[in-house]
């Protein structure tokens, strides 16, 4: 059966995490398929973008990285333009962020994650939507992180301890 759903979020499919100092080639594959989703299914989607002034707690942890007005910070040209932007200061996509008013307005619940890196923004953006009260869904090819094991587990935490629906492009566009 196909999964159906309300909206996507992607988050940090920006140059910094795809080409940029803590970007992977891999993520490309992320990006393409996040491309995928969006344009056959069509839901609406918020591209969410990392962007730090010097002050933010995450300098301390990574140093400077997808700094605010810089390309780095910039959605990857694959997926600009698809939806509105929401830039974000921290791991998780929802704090100090207009989402919540955004996702609701358009009367979604069943919300689509993408993006990178799976343990870390995406599971802190899984979590804060479980708590908001939104159903979250991660593709597993629209989400990767630096090492399989990485992801695995991410994936298996979400599911367990947040309900999350763990599934495949296939699973969400059919054949
Ligand atoms: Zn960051």
């Amino acid at each position: 059966m196909v999964v159906d759903f309300d909206a996507i979020v992607s988050i940090d499919l920006i140059e910094e995490f795809v080409s940029g100092k803590l970007g992977k080639p891999k993520y490309k594959k992320v990006v393409r398929s996040t491309k995928e989703l969006i344009e056959r299914s069509r839901k609406f989607t918020v591209l969410v973008q990392d962007s730090h002034t010097r002050g933010d707690p995450e300098i301390r942890v990574w140093g400077r990285h997808a700094m605010q007005g810089t390309s780095a910070s910039e959605t990857v040209q694959d997926l600009k333009g698809v939806g509105p932007v929401i830039k974000k200061h921290t791991y998780d996509a929802f704090f100090g962020t207009r989402l919540e008013r955004v996702l609701k307005e358009k009367g979604a619940k069943r919300v689509a994650f993408c993006g990178v890196v799976t343990d870390i923004c995406i599971i802190h953006s899984v979590a804060s939507a479980f708590f908001r009260g939104f159903s979250p869904i991660v593709v597993e090819e629209c989400t990767d992180a630096a090492s399989p094991a990485q992801k695995r587990r991410a994936l298996e935490y979400m599911k367990k301890n947040y309900g999350a629906n763990i599934i495949s492009l296939t699973d969400i566009l059919g054949k």
